[in-house]
C-alpha cells in the first residue's frame, strides 16, 4: 500500500488527530509516524498547539464568528460530522 509522503502527513495530521480518517488512511499515517522522526515531531508540535488553543479561551475579534457558527449549527445549518443526524 502507498506510504503517505510527509507532505501528505503534514495535511493528514489534523484528520488523523480528529479520527475523521478513514481506518486505512488512518493506519498509513500510524505507520509513517512511527517510521518518521521528523512527521513525529510535528504531530507532537500540532498535538500540544491544539491543547494549548483549547485550554485558552479564544482571545481576538472574531467572538461573534464563533457564536454565529455555533448558532447556525444550533438551527441544523452548516456541515454536521454527524452520520447519524443526517
Ligand atoms: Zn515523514
Amino acid at each position: 500500500m502507498p506510504m503517505p509522503t510527509c507532505r501528505d502527513m503534514s495535511e493528514l495530521a489534523t484528520d488523523y488527530m480528529e479520527g475523521t480518517l478513514p481506518w486505512r488512511r488512518r493506519l498509513e499515517a500510524w505507520w509513517h509516524l512511527r517510521a518518521c522522526d521528523m512527521c513525529r515531531a510535528y504531530y507532537d508540535q500540532l498535538e500540544k498547539l491544539r491543547r494549548l488553543v483549547r485550554q485558552t479561551p479564544l482571545p481576538g475579534p472574531a467572538p461573534d464568528v464563533e457564536a454565529a457558527v455555533l448558532a447556525a449549527r444550533e438551527r441544523g445549518e452548516g456541515p454536521s460530522d454527524d452520520p447519524s443526524s443526517a
